[in-house]
């Protein structure tokens, strides 16, 4: 789909910190990038001067500021939340996402509907389809393919990319562009799979693949949730809530890990209020008293208890590790005939106690708030509730960037080790993950891909 999950995405656009290129310096684990946030930054920069977010300047150390909109004020619950949290000393500011506040670049700002996971009518929250791909079209020099399905990076003589054979979706016909410079931008694990079905006889096992680490040390977030019904919330005043179409507040790592059993962190994404209703809204209102009903009995219970409710989502940071990995499947393929990628999934302990922190704090702030969380801890048994690898959607690495070509596909500029003329610019040249959501360094990584690759071809080097 045009625009990719930039449609319909979070727009959580939260900068790597310094610490976060370097983990492997701290801790030991892992890997370090071969590139530091000093060379991202004026790419963070850039790319918040030309889609914005909001957020506050805070100075937290691995948590940069951006070049900020203002925030919107928190919500009523919102404002619970806060001061529950601070209570019990975790760190809760203003939340940092891709929503104008003011206009800017000829957008608006938003109108606060709350409805930006259905898009945007007037383009103040970033999709790439309205905020990149319209305008790159109206300069009449971008070429878009729609209905194209990429099958595999094809070879010239001289072992340079010489373009993409791509099935056309309506009537299933095979074709091929021709290309100077190819960029693999289809997401981390598509990416993947792309380059281990382009196999050659200089690249029996995938292109760039020299390493054997195409495919390797796939990264998802961390996750787990806990809601709970807070009776302060309850028979409040009709107000709206709406808001933007996501958070006001959250809170981003504030632990320090010598003193903890797990290593790296998570940030915390805070929901709750009473939003639009939407279906199956308070589904269970049977649970609470008098046990659900029907008819008057029924509606003015919706009404004291629509609402008083809050719920965090942790979302942290997982160590790359070789058993967690995609690799072609030999016996299925899609509809198309192209061979499909199979995954393999480990989690170890510096994931499970993570997320054992995260249900304890968040239980811990549901009390706080004088809640109850809906239901019971979940056991070690039960991985603490962790959520299986891919559920977050941040998948990350299968073509990790590296100094040494032999442990790693892409260099410092996301280049293929092997093919000059080959390029990724999505998730998958991530050495690792971080305490954040990627997608601000996906798009930061991508714009110094392409100053470097136009710097190259201006210099006739690809
Ligand atoms: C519901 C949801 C909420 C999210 N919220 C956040 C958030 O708040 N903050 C954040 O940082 N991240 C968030 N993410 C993650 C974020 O969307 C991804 O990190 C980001 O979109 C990845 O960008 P990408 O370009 O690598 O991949 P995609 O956005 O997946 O784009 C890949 C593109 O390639 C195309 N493609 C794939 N395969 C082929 C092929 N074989 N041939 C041709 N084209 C192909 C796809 O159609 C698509 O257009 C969220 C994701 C989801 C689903
Ligand atoms: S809340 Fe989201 S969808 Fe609504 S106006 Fe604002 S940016 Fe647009």
């Amino acid at each position: 789909m045009v625009g990719g999950r930039t449609n319909h995405w979070g727009r959580i656009s939260l900068r790597f910190g310094p610490r976060d290129f370097k983990a492997k310096t701290f801790d030991g684990l892992g890997d370090d990038w071969p590139i530091s946030y000093d060379d991202v930054k004026p790419y963070y920069e850039k790319l918040e001067r030309l889609v914005g977010v909001f957020g506050s300047v805070e100075n937290i150390p691995n948590a940069p500021d951006s070049i900020f909109l203002p925030a919107p004020k928190p919500r009523c619950y919102e404002l619970l939340v806060q001061q529950a949290a601070r209570r019990l000393n975790v760190t809760c500011v203003p939340a940092r996402l891709s929503i104008l506040t003011q206009p800017l670049n000829g957008r608006p700002a938003c109108h606060y509907c709350g409805q930006c996971n259905r898009g945007c009518k007037t383009n103040s929250n970033f999709s790439s389809t309205n905020v990149l791909i319209a305008p790159a079209l109206r300069t009449g020099k971008l070429t878009l393919k729609t209905n194209a399905m990429a099958r595999e990076v094809t070879l010239d003589r001289t072992g340079k990319a010489s373009g993409v054979t791509y099935i056309d979706t309506t009537d299933g016909s095979e074709h091929h562009i021709d290309a100077h410079v190819v960029v693999l931008a289809a997401s981390a694990c598509e990416t993947s799979r792309l380059l281990l079905n382009s196999k050659s006889p200089s690249f029996p096992n995938g292109l760039a693949n020299g390493s054997g680490t195409v495919g390797k040390y796939l990264t998802d977030t961390t996750g787990t949730d806990v809601g709970g019904f807070v009776p302060k919330m309850m028979d409040h005043v009709p107000h709206n809530h709406d808001g933007v179409g996501g958070m006001h507040v959250y809170m981003p790592w504030w632990l320090d890990n010598k003193k903890l059993d797990f290593p790296r962190g998570y940030h915390i994404e805070v929901w709750g209020g009473a939003d639009m209703p939407d279906y199956g809204i308070l589904g269970g209102i049977q649970n609470y008293a008098p046990g659900g009903g029907y008819g008057k009995q029924l509606k003015q219970d919706y009404r004291r208890y629509y609402g008083a409710y809050v719920g965090f989502s942790g979302r942290g940071e997982m160590i790359p590790n070789e058993g967690s990995y995609c690799e072609i499947d030999p016996n299925v393929v899609d509809k198309w005939g192209i061979p499909v990628p199979r995954f393999h999934w480990k989690f170890t302990d510096h994931e499970y106690l993570q997320v054992k922190h995260m249900q304890e704090t968040f239980r811990a702030l549901i009390k706080e708030m004088g809640g109850t969380p809906w239901g019971d801890m979940p056991t070690k048994e039960d991985g603490y509730g962790i959520a299986a690898g891919g559920v977050i959607i941040h998948e990350l690495g299968g073509a990790r960037m590296g100094a040494d070509p032999k442990s790693s596909v892409v260099n410092s500029n996301c280049q293929t080790h092997e093919v000059k003329n080959l390029f990724v610019a999505d998730g998958a040249p991530f050495t690792s993950q971080a305490d954040k959501n990627p997608t601000w360094t996906i798009m930061a990584l991508s714009w110094r891909t392409s100053e470097y690759i136009a710097d190259q071809m201006k210099k006739r080097a690809l």
